[in-house]
């Protein structure tokens, strides 16, 4: 256990009881970042456990390396009920657990997502993982089982609730739907839902992947996006909001859902960069396994109202990087443009067309 910036860090054997409400007090909320990173490629699911018992999910991710960390982790953790799903945008890192999750038997109330204006915006993005007929086909899933999905708007409270004094809420803090938008017609990154969690005065922003348009725009008109924890936009890469985004937020930590190679390599520089000449404490699933931030309500300072445990508890023990030679995110946009080479073959459980899946090489991680 160390001391850092006012944070209580346990590393180590904590997998057991997180999810325990039983082990905390009732007046917490916990925010998990999930290791769904723990190979190569990058994702987000962020479960938050609010005082109430009630439980959301802000993303679902498969990464295209570790389909099923997300399902895995909510199993062993005997999380049977979501009251809220909100998925951020269309990319399939963010949603693509979701139909997965709920055939599995965890039920869902209600699903926020936002579903691009222009079904233009999204084929262009067909080999980052936007397939529109594929989100088409999710809408219909959820239809099917009687799931109501709806768009929600900029201001609009998702959960509320107060215990033992405490108000807890999530909030939409702002989304635009790729054409109609202060910047003009942007990616689909851009259409991410950007919420902010806040338990008493302590907040959590949760922004996608919100990308640097967007997020200079935001951080030049006043929108009200200072939290003192920070979901990383992006995943903490290059084309991720700008540091005067990151400065508006002001951040006391900062939560990077990548893996630990992403991390290290040149497309997330500056936003490690950033960090750690402010000396803000980053921390990373790729590094540190799954997340949980206790927010308490202790009082409104940093200290001592919230804690950060990380674990390895990783669901997926298979060590991708010594058994295959996995291409990154680069890669993939530049198999898209080319005819793959005929030794690399469709990644398994890849739900997107087999041009389009992320392209290994090597024998298969038993996954
Ligand atoms: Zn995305």
């Amino acid at each position: 256990m160390k001391r850092l910036v006012g944070l209580t860090v346990l590393l180590g054997a904590f997998g057991f009881c997180m999810g325990c409400h039983s082990f905390f007090q009732a007046s917490e909320t916990h925010w998990t970042m999930i290791n769904v990173t723990p190979a190569e490629a990058q994702a987000d699911c962020h479960l938050i456990e609010f005082p109430d018992g009630s439980k959301a999910l802000i993303d679902i991710a498969n990464a295209a390396d570790a389909r099923g960390t997300a399902l895995t982790f909510l199993q062993r953790h005997k999380i049977e009920h979501i009251d809220l799903v909100v998925i951020s945008h269309v990319h399939w890192d963010h949603y693509g657990c979701l139909v997965d999750m709920i055939k599995s038997g965890i039920t869902v109330g209600r699903v926020a997502i936002n579903i691009p204006a222009s079904r233009e915006i999204a084929d262009v993005e067909r080999p980052w993982g936007c397939e529109w007929e594929d989100v088409q086909a999710t809408l219909q899933f959820l239809r099917d089982r009687h799931i109501p999905y709806f768009t929600p708007k900029a201001g609009e409270r998702l959960m509320d609730m107060s215990v033992g004094g405490v108000r807890v809420h999530l909030d939409v803090v702002c989304l635009y739907d790729g054409i109609n938008t202060p910047i003009g017609k942007t990616d689909i990154n851009e259409t991410s839902i950007i919420v902010r969690l806040s338990h008493g005065a302590t907040r959590a922003l949760f922004t996608g992947d919100l990308g640097n348009r967007l997020g200079t725009y935001l951080a030049a008109n006043n929108f009200d996006v200072a939290a003192d924890l920070l979901k990383a936009p992006h995943h903490g890469t290059e084309g991720t909001a700008p540091n005067e985004f990151f400065a508006r937020v002001n951040p006391k930590a900062i939560f990077v859902p990548s893996p630990k190679k992403l991390w290290f390599s040149l497309r997330s520089k500056r936003t490690r960069d950033f960090f750690a000449e402010h000396h803000i404490p980053a921390y990373v699933t790729g590094i540190h396994g799954h997340v949980m931030v206790v927010l308490t309500a202790e009082d409104s300072r940093f200290s001592p109202s919230i804690r950060v445990h990380c674990s390895y508890d990783l669901p997926i023990q298979c060590n991708l990087r010594d058994k295959l030679e996995l291409r990154l995110e680069s890669d993939w946009e530049a198999l898209a443009t080319k005819a793959a080479a005929p030794s690399f073959s469709r990644f398994p459980g890849c739900r997107l067309p087999p041009d389009r899946c992320p392209k290994i090489s090597g024998p298969r991680c038993p996954i």
